[in-house]
């Protein structure tokens, strides 16, 4: 996992949350109290915490031209909920987005979402196209077409599977060893 680079901005925080499930092996590190911690969450915010996580997977994975890998509330449908308010300094004019309830997780992720936005970062954020995987990665090819969260390990593993789908393969000549 060192190779992928944590995505910039808020975007970290999205990437880091929907990465706390592997989906292969099922293991979730919002089981144990050290993955809930750096989400500032306790049991009670778990049931929510899963259902953003999997609205955030789902529209991770149409950046990347994907259908949803199973049926989610709308991500909007959520984010509703944490409201977002304009603040202005006096001194000096600047102006931020502000979550109008600073506290919660959706409120954090609704922070980031419309801070991407106006960075322009936001569907550069993806999942990762194979089934099996569904990692979350900032996409920083040059055409923004990146289908794969790592080439050397999910894309080769991607094409291999592939590759054995179609066995006999004779697209190089060679004979089969
Ligand atoms: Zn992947």
């Amino acid at each position: 996992m060192s190779e992928r680079t944590a995505a910039p901005g808020g975007l970290a925080l999205i990437e880091s949350l929907v990465n706390t499930l592997d989906i292969e092996t099922g293991r979730d590190s919002l089981d144990t109290a050290d993955g809930r911690a750096p989400f500032g969450l306790t049991e009670d915010g778990l049931h929510a915490a899963r259902e953003l996580r999997e609205s955030l997977r789902a529209t991770l994975l149409a950046h990347a031209g994907h259908p949803p890998h199973r049926p989610v509330t709308p991500l909007g449908t959520l984010l509703s909920r944490a409201p977002l308010y304009v603040s202005v300094d006096d001194r000096d004019g600047s102006a931020a987005l502000a979550p109008a309830d600073d506290g919660p997780l959706l409120a954090r992720i609704a922070t980031a979402v419309a801070e991407a936005l106006v960075a322009g970062t936001w569907t550069r954020l993806k999942a990762c196209e194979a089934v099996t995987c569904h990692w979350a990665y900032y996409d920083r090819s040059p055409a923004g077409r990146g289908r794969w969260c790592s080439m050397r390990v999910c894309g080769a593993r991607a094409k291999m599977r592939r590759y054995r789908a179609k066995e006999p393969d004779i697209t190089d000549g060679s004979p089969a060893t």
